[in-house]
């Protein structure tokens, strides 16, 4: 069985390359949804049995200046900023996943370090 400190370097090296990766492209933050409403006006097809509900509408929503912004996007944007939000969305769950593995590294270094110290005493 490998040490753990060289299985967390082999984590830090897979996790550096999917970083590189992620970052050749652009990278858009916030969360994306695609949804239909209904307009509630009697009559209308989205209150018919079956409902046709309208859209899908493509919704952007993000933090701008600590403030909630949500923008609608259209088919063509939808599609052109797909794989940018991907992107985001891949390197933060590879940055927490870094952060994690550091933390882990850390206090490896710390129970090393007070080992040491006990054999010094
Ligand atoms: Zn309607």
């Amino acid at each position: 069985m490998s040490r753990p400190d060289k299985r967390d370097d082999r984590a830090h090296q897979r996790i550096s390359k999917q970083l590189a990766a992620a970052t050749e492209g652009f990278a858009l933050p916030g969360t994306f949804l695609e949804r239909s409403t209904r307009c509630n006006k009697a009559g209308c097809r989205c209150m018919a049995d079956p409902p046709r509900l309208h859209g899908p509408y493509y919704q952007w929503t993000r933090k701008v200046d600590g403030k909630t912004k949500t923008t609608l996007l259209t088919p063509e944007q939808v599609e052109r900023y797909r794989p940018w939000f991907d992107n985001a969305k891949t390197i933060r769950a590879l940055t927490a996943e870094l952060e994690t593995l550091s933390h882990h590294r850390r206090l490896e270094l710390n129970a090393t370090r007070c080992y040491r110290g006990l054999i010094a005493s």
